[in-house]
C-alpha cells in the first residue's frame, strides 16, 4: 500500500482541510514554499493534503509542487464557492472548469481562453479545462445519496470574490456555470498541463450576490466541512 500513489487533496482555506487532515492516519509533514503538505492514510487510502491559500497563483504553486513530490494519481479540490443558480448548501462537482477573469478580448479571443505551452513551437488554445468524469460522478452520486441537493456542471475560477448579482448572471450566460470560486480553474489548468487527472467538489456558501458578505462568514464553516466530510466518505470510491 505504501508504494501507491497518493490522492491529492488542495483546499484553500484552513477551514476546508482540517477536519481532512486530524483524520489522517500515520500522518507526516514536509513543508515546501510555505505550503505545508501532510501525506497519511485516509479511510485506509493514502493521500496528501494541503492548504494553499486563496486564488489562482497559491493553488496553481501548490498543485505544480504536490504533482512533482508526490506524483499523485488523481488530485481533488475541496471548498466552498458562490453558487449561480444553485443554492446555498447545495454541492457542486465539476464536469469542466473556466478562468472567467482570463481575458484578452481585445485582441479577438474568446473570454476565458487559455493559451497553454506544448514544447518550444506549439501553444494550445482551451477554455473549458477538463474534469475527471469518473471522479466527478463518484463525488456526485455520494452527494445525492447524502445530501440531495447536487449539481454536475461548469465551475468558473477567478481571482475575485464575487458578490454581485449582474456578475452572477454573466457567469451563467457566458459559461453555463453553476459555482464560481478561486482555484478550481487553476488546479485544473496545473492538472491538465502535468496530465494528472483533477476533480473540483465544492459546497455553496453563499449565492454570489449582494448577500454574500454576510453569508459567506455564516455559511463558510458548515459547507466547507459538508465538501470535505463528503470527500472522506468517497475516497475510498476514487
Ligand atoms: N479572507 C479570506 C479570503 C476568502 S476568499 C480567507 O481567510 O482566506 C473566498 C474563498 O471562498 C475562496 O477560496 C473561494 O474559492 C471561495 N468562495 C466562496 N464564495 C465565493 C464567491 N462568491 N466568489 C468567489 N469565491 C468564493
Amino acid at each position: 500500500m505504501e508504494n501507491k500513489s497518493p490522492i491529492g487533496i488542495i483546499g484553500a482555506m484552513e477551514v476546508e482541510v482540517n477536519s481532512i487532515i486530524s483524520r489522517l492516519s500515520g500522518e507526516q509533514s514536509e513543508s515546501i514554499a510555505g505550503l505545508v503538505f501532510h501525506s497519511g492514510t485516509l479511510e485506509g487510502v493514502p493521500v496528501v493534503v494541503a492548504q494553499c491559500g486563496p486564488g489562482k497563483v497559491n493553488a496553481a504553486v501548490c498543485t505544480q509542487i504536490m504533482i512533482l513530490k508526490y506524483s499523485p494519481r488523481l488530485i481533488i479540490n475541496t471548498g466552498v464557492a458562490g453558487g449561480v443558480g444553485v443554492k446555498i448548501g447545495d454541492l457542486v462537482a465539476a464536469e469542466s472548469c473556466v478562468q472567467h477573469d482570463f481575458d484578452t478580448r481585445a485582441l479577438g479571443d474568446k473570454l476565458g481562453t487559455l493559451f497553454i505551452r506544448r514544447g518550444d513551437s506549439e501553444t494550445e488554445n482551451i477554455l473549458e479545462l477538463p474534469c475527471d468524469r469518473t471522479a466527478a460522478k463518484v463525488l456526485l452520486e455520494e452527494a445525492k445519496a447524502i445530501y440531495g441537493g447536487a449539481h454536475m456542471g461548469v465551475v468558473a475560477t477567478g481571482d475575485e470574490f464575487v458578490a454581485d448579482k449582474e456578475k452572477n448572471r454573466w457567469l451563467g450566460e457566458q459559461f453555463g456555470a453553476k459555482a464560481v470560486e478561486m482555484e478550481g480553474g487553476s488546479i485544473a489548468q496545473a492538472c491538465y498541463m502535468n496530465g494528472v487527472p483533477c476533480a473540483v467538489l465544492r459546497a455553496i456558501s453563499d449565492s454570489a450576490n449582494d448577500d454574500s458578505p454576510v453569508d459567506f462568514p455564516a455559511f463558510v464553516r458548515e459547507t466547507a466541512e459538508k465538501s470535505a466530510e463528503l470527500l472522506i466518505r468517497a475516497v475510498q470510491k476514487l
